[in-house]
């Protein structure tokens, strides 16, 4: 189980743009949080911010209390776009992380990530190329990608913009069953109000304000 603290944090672009200034959010384990705003209000410099790819100038981000690393072993990320090996199949795509980290024998990677196909619906699908896929499909075998790892902390960057209303929903409604099955930590960034207050269990909302100051507004929302 993953919890993210983030304290303190001044965050500003080489080039002198503020985004955050003492921001500080907490995340508790198997918590599933949304990230909602408007265009350019700091949603990807923050994910960026939780994942380690970019560092703050003050504060720190710590995931079960130690400063994060974008090759910390409990983070699973999940991108805009599928980003699959056009000439691996699904499963191959799903297993690829096993085989570069060198986890379990050839078999037992095969199994695993069958597996994880399975859990997102495409058991079937195991030896089709990405181009014999929809793009919803192609965004499936990407979360699977990343579960197969099984990351304790996972962060989603508007993972489902590019699916249209059924992919969508039929995503979102698998994200929560992989989410409550697996149990771990979910930050994500959405756009969709509907989604965000569907899929979360807490909605931060970033909220621009002048010269980099950045405030933020917590809902807690009932599980279903
Ligand atoms: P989105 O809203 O989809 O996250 P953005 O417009 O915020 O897209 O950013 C798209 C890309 O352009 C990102 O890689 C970001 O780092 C870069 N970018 C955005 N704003 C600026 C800027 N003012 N100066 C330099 N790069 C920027
Ligand atoms: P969001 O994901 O909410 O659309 P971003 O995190 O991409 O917002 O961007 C936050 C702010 O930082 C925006 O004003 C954007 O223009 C600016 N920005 C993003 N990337 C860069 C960059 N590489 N250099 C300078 N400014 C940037």
């Amino acid at each position: 189980m993953a919890q993210l603290s983030v304290d303190g944090v001044d965050f500003a672009y080489p080039n002198g743009h503020a985004v955050f200034r003492d921001f500080s959010l907490h995340v508790q384990a198997g918590e599933f949080v949304a990230l909602l705003g408007p265009s350019g209000c700091g949603k990807s410099t923050l994910l960026n911010l939780l994942s380690g790819f970019q560092q703050p100038q003050r504060g720190s981000v710590a995931i079960n209390g130690v400063a994060v690393t974008p090759e910390a072993p409990e983070l699973g990320y999940v991108f805009q776009s599928p980003q699959l090996f056009p000439w691996l199949n699904a499963l191959d795509n799903v297993r690829f992380g096993l085989r570069m980290a060198k986890r379990l024998g050839a078999a037992e990677q095969r199994e695993r990530a069958r597996h994880y196909l399975e859990l997102v619906g495409l058991g079937d699908a195991a030896h089709k190329l990405p181009y014999q896929l929809s793009g919803g499909m192609q965004q499936r075998v990407a979360l699977a990608r990343t579960l197969v790892m099984e990351p304790t902390l996972l962060l989603m960057d508007e993972p489902f913009a590019a699916l249209d209303a059924i992919s969508r929903s039929s995503m979102n409604e698998e994200t929560l069953r992989l989410w409550s099955a697996l149990g771990q930590t979910v930050v994500f960034i959405t756009h969709d109000i509907d989604e965000a207050v569907f899929l979360a269990d807490r909605v931060v909302v970033l909220g621009g304000a002048p010269e980099g100051i950045r405030s933020e507004l917590a809902i807690d929302l009932p599980r279903p």
